[in-house]
């Protein structure tokens, strides 16, 4: 296991213990690193306060929606506080409007169209400029957000996703360049599927899961432990020579052709 004794780091993306946010937190929490979590919304506080209470290291919680930069400001001033900087940051924000996921692509709404990507594209622009300086307090850092392959390739109801997915990808390349020279890196995994709450709002999910069983090279799906493993080694000093970088955790799904 690796060690990120000393590490702080904030992870904003938990909804419940499906979450992949939720493994990335409790692997690095487990490894020793002391956290902020965030949650969207009083609706979702008790459910992180739940979770956040089987941790080891009772971390502190703040609220974060990312559509709103006095709370990425104030949630990130919250983690400089109690920590005097940062390590890393996981960004697993992720949202379209439901309608986006289940009728043609070509139908999607202007509304749809920007919220999908403020939501899960922007968001990361606008949080690795909060983090930048308290990255940089600490001779630099991590950051970490979830992509999909669906930025890529079109899949069957991804749809505004995908195209949201394309901009966050290409959003990590440029942050990487900016903040490279203070030694932060940015990076994305691109998870194969796994059931959490967002994956339920893609119409034929179910199907996706066989499909990947079927046709990856491993002939399995993978889960949110695998996600989790390779998170921790993109925050830790094991990934020091990438960023700006998409890896896989895919079970090998995206080099197949036919
Ligand atoms: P999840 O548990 O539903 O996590 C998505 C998170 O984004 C939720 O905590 C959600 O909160 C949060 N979010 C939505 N709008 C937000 C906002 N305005 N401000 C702050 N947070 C907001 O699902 P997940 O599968 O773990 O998703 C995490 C990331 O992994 C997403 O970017 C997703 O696209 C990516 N990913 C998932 C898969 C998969 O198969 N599961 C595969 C590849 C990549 P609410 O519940 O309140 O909306």
């Amino acid at each position: 296991m690796m060690d990120f004794s000393g590490k702080h780091g904030l992870v904003l993306g938990v909804a419940n213990k499906r979450s992949l946010a939720w493994a990335i937190a409790k692997k690095a929490s487990e490894a020793g690193a002391d956290l902020v979590l965030t949650y969207q919304g009083e609706r979702l506080e008790e459910n992180v306060r739940e979770l956040a209470a089987t941790l080891p290291r009772p971390p502190l919680i703040v609220p974060c929606d990312v559509t709103s930069d006095d709370q990425i400001a104030a949630a990130f001033a919250a983690a400089d506080e109690k920590f005097g900087g940062l390590d890393f940051v996981v960004h697993g924000a992720g949202f379209a409007p439901p309608e986006a996921l289940s009728e043609p692509f070509v139908q999607t709404s202007r509304e749809a169209f920007r919220v999908a990507l403020d939501i899960s594209a922007y968001s990361l622009v606008a949080m690795a400029r909060a983090a930048a300086p308290l990255l940089a307090k600490r001779g630099g850092g991590s950051i970490l957000t979830l992509t999909y392959l669906g930025s890529q390739r079109v899949l069957q109801n991804y749809n505004v996703m995908g195209v949201a997915k394309a901009a966050l990808e290409t959003s990590v390349m440029y942050l990487a360049s900016d903040l490279g020279a203070q030694n932060t890196r940015v990076n994305a995994s691109s998870a194969g599927p796994v059931k959490t709450l967002a994956a339920y709002g893609i119409s034929g999910f179910s199907g996706i899961l066989q499909v990947y069983r079927d046709k990856a090279p491993l002939k399995r799906n993978i889960d949110a432990g695998e996600v989790a493993d390779t998170a921790l080694f993109l925050l830790s000093p094991a990934s020091r020579g990438i960023t700006g970088e998409t890896l896989f955790v895919d079970a090998g799904y995206h080099v197949m052709g036919l």
